[in-house]
């Protein structure tokens, strides 16, 4: 009898163990979102690392040693190519919408709940960020739900109503109140319990006092985002301090878990700018935010799921320019993104007071593009520098007054133009393809992950997994 019920007693423990630990899925949820990430751009930073070591072949990123990998469809309700609020829309709630359309659905009316929303009301401690404005499409579909996704004001003030404990990117791009009965985006947030910090050193300085956070650049850039990594100078904000920061945060009660998703949104911009050295370190960006996750990973494998995707490929980016061959290594002779050539030229000719000569711009050139210094040039290319030049500041005396002078991004396009040229690839657009997208996982349910997946059923894994 007594042997009996010891067994009994014994075989119990046992089934409840079984079911607790079957029931266990990831309690730390990293997601992160490569904003144009397509399969060329991650194998042409690769290819360059390896490049610039005078080796053929590739080196892997952190993240693409991670053991699942997967092909990830990206269409949207209404194209198949999608936008970054569709794609985001689909990959924050398992919802399809239309291009342009931000957590709602395609009727414009009806919004969807996301899984940041759903881990949120269990309890979870919940962190979005960017590397671009936090009212952005990619981070606001996690939180948003507007018509069109440039309503940049009233997502802002959504974010306020979400309570998720942390957010961090560059700032608010349309803050101020529209009316009476609206309100400052500033405002809304600290009167929802949110403080604003500007930096990382002031992150570190308030964090322990709040409970809700939002963490900010410390200056506002004329483009409302993180500066690309190739322009990024001393006390910038970077993608990997606003996860840092973010981890530490969540961190604060570790029992409740937490679900973060951190966007990679510069490769985007980069791509559509058909910016070759900005979209080379954009990518090393990414994964350098990716290892601070990793780390964590490596400190609490069991419990912890890091997931790595897309929402579209930006560009079209071909790693051929028509022959059996790449030169990937040139791009670590560009300096500056194209942007801010285009921003470091007209400073130069507001200084000088004048129009610049060809010398003033070649050497520029020379200094920021390794043209004909570490780079050699083709008759053709020096020619169509030039006449880049004569279009853009060779128009004589007069110009400067007629604003013809700021049309200085010809000549940054050209200089962008051959750079991808002597890089032997080449860009499709100047918008996004309908291109696969690559997803990476490790951890607690990563296996779920592989095979060719729809967008929209990436979250419904993480959430069945995490329990959301
Ligand atoms: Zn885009």
């Amino acid at each position: 009898m007594f042997m009996k019920r010891k067994v009994t007693l014994i075989l119990a423990m046992m089934l409840l163990v079984l079911t607790a630990s079957a029931k266990k899925g990831p309690k730390y949820v990293f997601y992160f979102i490569g904003d144009g990430m397509g399969t060329n751009q991650v194998m042409g930073i690769q290819y360059y690392l390896q490049d610039i070591e005078g080796k053929y072949g590739y080196k892997p990123l952190c993240f693409t040693q991670f053991p699942y990998t997967g092909l990830v469809v990206t269409y949207s309700a209404n194209s198949d190519v999608t936008d970054s609020s569709a794609a985001g829309t689909a990959l924050a709630s398992g919802q399809k919408t239309d291009n342009n359309v931000l957590g709602l659905l395609p009727d414009r009316e009806t919004p969807v709940v996301t899984i940041a929303e759903m881990a949120h009301k269990k309890g979870i401690r919940v962190a979005i960020g960017t590397s671009c404005s936090i009212d952005h499409a990619t981070p606001g579909s996690f939180y948003g739900h507007t018509r069109n996704r440039n309503m940049y004001h009233q997502i802002g003030n959504q974010l306020s109503d979400s309570g998720f404990e942390f957010f961090g990117g560059a700032e608010f791009r349309q803050p101020a109140a529209r009316n009476d009965d609206d309100q400052d985006n500033y405002v809304k947030a600290e009167k929802a319990g949110y403080t604003v910090v500007r930096g990382y050193d002031e992150y570190k300085q308030k964090a322990a006092s709040t409970d809700k956070i939002i963490l900010f650049d410390k200056d506002s850039k004329s483009d409302h985002a993180l500066a690309y990594s190739i322009d990024q100078k001393e006390g910038d904000l970077k993608l990997a301090q606003v996860t840092e920061a973010a981890i530490d945060f969540m961190m604060k009660e570790p029992k409740k878990g937490f679900f973060m998703m951190m966007e990679g949104g510069r490769i985007d911009n980069a791509c559509h700018a058909n910016d070759p050295g900005a979209y080379i370190r954009e990518m090393l960006d990414f994964d350098e935010a990716i290892k601070i996750a990793y780390d964590f990973y490596l400190k609490h494998k069991k419990e912890t799921l890091i997931v790595i995707t897309a929402d579209h490929e930006t560009g079209g980016l071909g790693l051929t320019a028509g022959d059996y061959k790449t030169n990937l290594k040139v791009l670590q002779y560009q300096k500056m993104s194209k942007d801010a050539f285009t921003a470091h030229l007209e400073k130069m000719g507001r200084e000088i007071g004048d129009i610049l000569t060809w010398e003033e711009v070649e050497k520029e050139l020379k200094e920021n593009f390794g043209f004909w210094d570490k780079i050699e040039l083709t008759d053709k290319q020096t020619a169509s520098l030039k006449s880049a030049y004569v279009e853009t500041f060779g128009m004589g005396p007069g110009a400067l007054e007629e604003g013809k002078y700021f049309e200085v991004s010809k000549m940054s396009d050209e200089a962008a133009r051959v750079m991808t040229e002597c890089a032997q690839i080449s860009w499709a657009a100047g918008c996004h393809s309908g291109s696969y997208v690559p997803v990476f996982a490790i951890g607690a349910g990563a296996e779920q992950f592989t095979g060719q997946i729809d967008n929209k059923d990436i979250p419904m894994k993480i959430k069945k997994l995490a329990g959301y």
